[in-house]
């Protein structure tokens, strides 16, 4: 799993993930989004928006444009009275000829203690036909090798940071084969598919030429457990012991944190009057969050040609930091 920052440090924020064997495209958030192509965008299966400000939201009709002639149904998560403003957007256009457009979208309201949930069709003229209610959980995804998690954050309006973990996955030590005096083939499919399943392991395999092990052998020395990758986003919130618990404990761990870091300590007034972090702050969360890297993100533009300053405010915090603008290239 990979991320990538779209736009550079004091643009909109949005962060677009890729996988290496799912084929989910994953986007935090869709302010300006003229930096993804054409394709990068047709990939995309779900977005999760922190909040419909405008420069989190905007790219929403970029979005539609791009993908209405598609056949799928795309996922919009958001925080609440998130339903309403998605169909507020789509209420904007005339869908009088829709008939062969098979595009959907399925949206989910997070508001704790419920999640509501409505499909948007563009054959129905992207009206709501139906919303159900569920229990809210922090995990509000779980995709086919990944789960997506979620906190509510205080922005003067509810704004949503994200986690995106990848599952464990058991991998193989191939350099074993050559010692062992054995090959790679379907047994080791079966192997894995046991070893994920629980299965008993009370069979054995039999290599030819009088080469024979036990399941049970094979597994404990040729398979191993590797983590999967934890990437979270948090942007435009304020600093309260509140916001510090939950954003801790969603991000913990994490191997990379994309976050605000929209002022200087200098302008604390600034920050905390538009519920916004500092720099300091954000390296707080990176460093009680035990992250490995952070990646500073949304600086706000008054700092334009002195971005240089956040980030010596962070590393007086946090010292794995990196611009993620830089990466990109
Ligand atoms: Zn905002
Ligand atoms: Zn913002």
């Amino acid at each position: 799993m990979k991320a990538k920052v779209v736009n550079d440090l004091m643009q909109d924020p949005l962060v677009y993930i890729e996988f290496d064997d799912i084929s989910d495209r994953i986007l935090f958030d869709c302010g300006y989004m003229f930096g993804l192509t054409l394709r990068e965008i047709q990939k995309i299966s779900s977005v999760f928006i922190s909040h419909t400000h405008f420069d989190h939201f905007m790219g929403f009709d970029h979005l539609l444009r791009m993908c209405i002639e598609q056949d799928k149904t795309v996922e919009f998560y958001g925080p609440k009275d998130f339903i309403n403003q998605i169909v507020g957007k789509l209420s904007g256009y005339s869908w009088n000829l829709c008939d062969d457009l098979n595009l959907n979208f399925k949206c989910f309201e997070i508001s704790p203690p419920i999640v509501k949930s409505t499909l948007l069709k563009a054959k129905n003229a992207f009206k709501i036909e139906n919303i159900e209610e569920k229990e809210f959980e922090p995990c509000i995804k779980k995709g086919n090798g990944y789960s997506v998690y979620t906190t509510v954050m205080d922005h003067k309006i509810p704004s949503l940071a994200f986690s995106i973990k990848e599952d464990d996955f058991l991998k193989v030590n191939s350099s074993l084969f050559e010692n062992l005096n054995i090959k790679p083939g379907p047994w080791l499919g079966n192997l894995i598919k046991k070893v994920e399943n629980n299965e008993k392991l009370s069979e054995d395999i039999d290599f030819g030429n009088g080469i024979l092990y036990s399941e049970e052998f094979l597994a404990e020395n040729l398979l191993y457990l590797e983590k999967g990758k934890k990437i979270s986003y948090v942007v435009d919130t304020a600093f309260t012991d509140k916001t510090f618990s939950d954003g801790i404990e969603l991000i913990k761990d994490s191997d990379e944190l994309y976050c605000e870091c929209a002022f200087l300590s200098k302008d604390l007034e600034k920050a905390q009057n538009t519920y916004h972090l500092t720099a300091q702050q954000a390296g707080k969360f990176a460093n009680h969050g035990n992250v490995k890297k952070l990646f500073p993100i949304h600086l706000s533009k008054r700092y334009n040609g002195i971005y240089r300053d956040i980030f010596d405010e962070v590393i007086k915090e946090f010292p794995n930091v990196l611009n993620a603008y830089k990466k990109k290239k």
